[in-house]
């Protein structure tokens, strides 16, 4: 296996490379030469299989040889050894449930089995491995938790100033050790700006091996696919096979999931469902793309102008629209139904939806009155803890899982800085070198 730019410029590399570099330097993504066929009788045999060798069998082939299978298998275990319940809600609407890695949202996962890559490549290395990060919320806690405590990783986070929740702060400046948490008085896309500086820099290149951790890297991506096939597991025969909803910005979640598909697992719809930044619905309706500037939702972690994924998904369906648009729909809800349907679920079933996941449920819900399936599922991202406006919206004290109750009793320590590149530079310099 090797991976080829979409945009067809670059030479493909090998895994390890794709993942060091994060994106080609003709600014397409990296995407695998050929998406391999899971064994025939692999779907009929999910139900004897445990969660991590159903991980190792689906990543296995994206892997090849490049890391052995007993690391390969320690890897997968690592990463999936959290629940992934899918609950049902009503008699047609289940959710999987994606919150219950440390920091609440499913990019735990993808963060968890990037660092353990990451670590098993740099473990002969004399150099030390810099993860930058700039994040604008979830993506920074993800990835400090994913790589905590690693021998020879330092980790330094940018994030903006009073622009994220308090809950992801903590995340971010309560784990010290091997995380180094810098506040920055700038909005996320100065801060974007420091860490691109800092990846092209030649001086911090020879000290350091450099490398950012942004949702688009082929290791966070690919083992997003695992926990379709885990929630297949535990599907009724009335709901094989199933309808799917991913609540979508940068669209890696759904892509990840119709990657699935093509490698063997049965799907009868997927629905990517978004707030009102609706680039990728008008796209499907028009056959024409026409990216805007992100407006600000309820739902802020899919608040994206340019999903960058989408191009994955085009390279999946060969650029053949009518295809696509059987197989995907999708369907931008407003604020106002995202919260009609937080309250209106909650007053119905008890069930809390987060912002992102009330999306997913409009959608899910509209689609189904349109058809004549008669029950799916959509992926519940984030824990409604993580968002002080559920508890706003329905007027009640939401349960925090303990793990963000803890946060608030540790002590929390962060850089502060101005949008600087040279301040940056030098504490980067000092973490090389130490
Ligand atoms: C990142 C994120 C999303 C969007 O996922 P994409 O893969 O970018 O489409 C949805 N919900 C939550 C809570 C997120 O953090």
């Amino acid at each position: 296996m090797h991976y080829f730019s979409t945009s067809k410029k670059s030479a493909p590399v090998s895994f390890r490379k794709a993942l060091f570099n994060g994106q080609p330097n003709d600014r397409g993504l990296y995407f695998p030469s050929q998406i391999p066929a899971l064994p025939t009788n692999f779907v009929e045999s999910l139900k004897e299989k445990s969660k991590a060798e159903i991980a190792f069998d689906v990543i296995k082939p994206y892997i090849g040889e490049e890391i052995d299978d007993s690391s390969l298998y320690q890897i997968c275990a690592e990463t999936v050894g959290i629940e992934f319940p899918l609950v049902k809600i009503n008699d047609s609407i289940s959710t999987l449930e994606l919150f219950h890695g440390p920091t609440f949202a499913f990019k735990d996962i993808g963060a968890r089995f990037m660092s353990l890559c990451l670590q098993y490549f740099s473990k002969d290395s004399a150099k030390k491995t810099i993860v930058i990060v700039a994040t604008s919320g979830d993506t920074g806690g993800a990835v400090a938790n994913g790589f905590y405590g690693l021998n020879s990783v330092e980790v330094v986070i940018l994030y903006p100033k009073g622009r994220v929740s308090r809950l992801q702060e903590l995340q971010i400046t309560t784990l010290g050790n091997n995380v180094t948490a810098v506040e920055v008085d700038a909005n996320f896309d100065e801060c974007q700006a420091m860490a691109k500086n800092a990846l092209a820099d030649e001086t911090l290149r020879k000290a350091a091996n450099l490398t950012s951790a942004n949702s688009i890297n082929v290791a966070r991506w690919l083992p997003q696919q695992f926990y379709y096939f885990f929630a297949y597991q535990e599907l009724t025969e009335k709901q094989i096979p199933p309808v799917i909803c991913v609540p979508s910005g940068n669209f890696g979640n759904v892509c990840a999931g119709i990657l699935a598909n093509r490698a063997g697992l049965p799907c009868k719809q997927f629905i990517a469902a978004t707030n009102a930044n609706d680039v990728i619905p008008q796209f499907l309706k028009s056959g024409e793309m026409k990216e805007k500037n992100a407006v600000p939702t309820l739902s802020n972690a899919m608040d994206i102008g340019k999903p960058s994924n989408f191009v994955r998904i085009l390279e999946i369906f060969a650029n053949n629209l009518p295809n696509l648009s059987e197989f995907l729909v999708s369907e931008s809800i407003s604020d106002e139904r995202t919260i009609e349907t937080i309250k209106r679920v909650y007053a119905e079933s008890g069930y809390i939806l987060d912002p992102h996941g009330a999306v997913g449920y409009c959608a899910l819900e509209d689609y189904l009155k349109t058809v004549d399936a008669e029950c799916g599922y959509f992926l519940e991202t984030a824990h409604p803890a993580k968002f002080d406006v559920v508890s706003e919206i329905l007027g009640v004290e939401i349960p925090a899982p303990n793990a963000a109750n803890e946060l608030l009793n540790k002590e929390a320590n962060k850089i502060e800085m101005n949008a600087d590149y040279s301040a940056y530079r030098k504490l980067l310099l000092s973490k090389a070198n130490d």
